[in-house]
């Protein structure tokens, strides 16, 4: 699906992943670059083969998420860190859901970490780094205008979605998956899953001994973190392509 596609001039250079334009107008190349980032950019460290495992990570995840009926800009694997997605137009909200309080809700709120939440609970943010990316509601979307009334009830369906396709995918690795965060955008007038799922931007615990298998581990240095993300790519069952 992807073997025609040829990678031309970069377009933007984000804080972990570089696209590039394609022969395709409707196709872009995204590179999986080895840079970790947290606190908005604060905190930056090149960690040898993460590019390589969020891609696989993230083709394997969209993948399976295509199958269950989410519409994702996952197109193809192109080399170990690269792979071609749908070109978007990127609506700027972050959707996050959660299962488990951790991380800024529970500094926030003050609930203890772990505590098992007995609905998901679902978040909005806006995409803007400058800011901080600060938390909005829904009616700051309406009236802002981010996204249109239709797009925003179908970015909550498929959040909602995805939580209930993965979270069973994860449990039955042996990982909790506590919350995650899902960007979307617009092709030809659909709202697509876009952006990456990987150990970036979902919170993952070992369901038994409650180790941290994502991001924080870089967040909060607790070292460790490639082995962490080759033992979720392990465990998923994702088969890791080398160069
Ligand atoms: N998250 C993300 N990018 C962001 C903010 C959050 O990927 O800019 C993810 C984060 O990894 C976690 C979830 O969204 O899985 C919820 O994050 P939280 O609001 O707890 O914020 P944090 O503790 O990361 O500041």
């Amino acid at each position: 699906m992807t073997d025609n596609i040829t990678k031309q001039a970069e377009l933007y250079a984000g804080k972990v992943k570089t696209i590039f334009e394609t022969n395709d107008p409707d196709r872009v190349m995204v590179l999986f670059r080895d840079d970790t980032t947290a606190f908005d950019g604060e905190k930056v460290e090149a960690l040898p083969r993460k590019g390589l495992l969020n891609n696989q990570i993230n083709g394997f995840v969209m993948q399976k998420l295509e199958e269950a009926g989410v519409p994702t800009h996952f197109e193809g694997f192109a080399s170990p860190n690269e792979a071609v997605m749908k070109r978007l137009d990127m609506i700027p909200v972050e959707c996050v859901i959660r299962n488990v309080a951790a991380g800024g809700m529970s500094r926030r709120l003050g609930i203890e970490e772990g505590k098992p939440l007995p609905e998901p609970i679902m978040e909005f943010f806006l995409k803007d780094d400058p800011l901080h990316d600060p938390m909005i509601n829904e009616s700051h979307i309406h009236v802002f205008g981010w996204a249109s009334d239709a797009e925003m009830e179908t970015m909550k369906a498929l959040t909602i979605k995805t939580n209930a396709i993965l979270f069973p995918l994860f449990d039955a690795a042996g990982i909790t998956l506590v919350d995650f965060k899902l960007e979307f955008g617009r092709f030809h007038g659909q709202v697509v899953l876009g952006d990456e799922f990987s150990p970036d931007g979902c919170r993952l615990w070992d369901k038994t001994t409650q180790k941290k298998l994502d991001k924080d581990r870089f967040r909060r240095d607790l070292g460790q973190v490639i082995e962490a993300y080759d033992e979720v790519a392990q465990r998923l069952g994702v088969e890791l392509f080398e160069a």
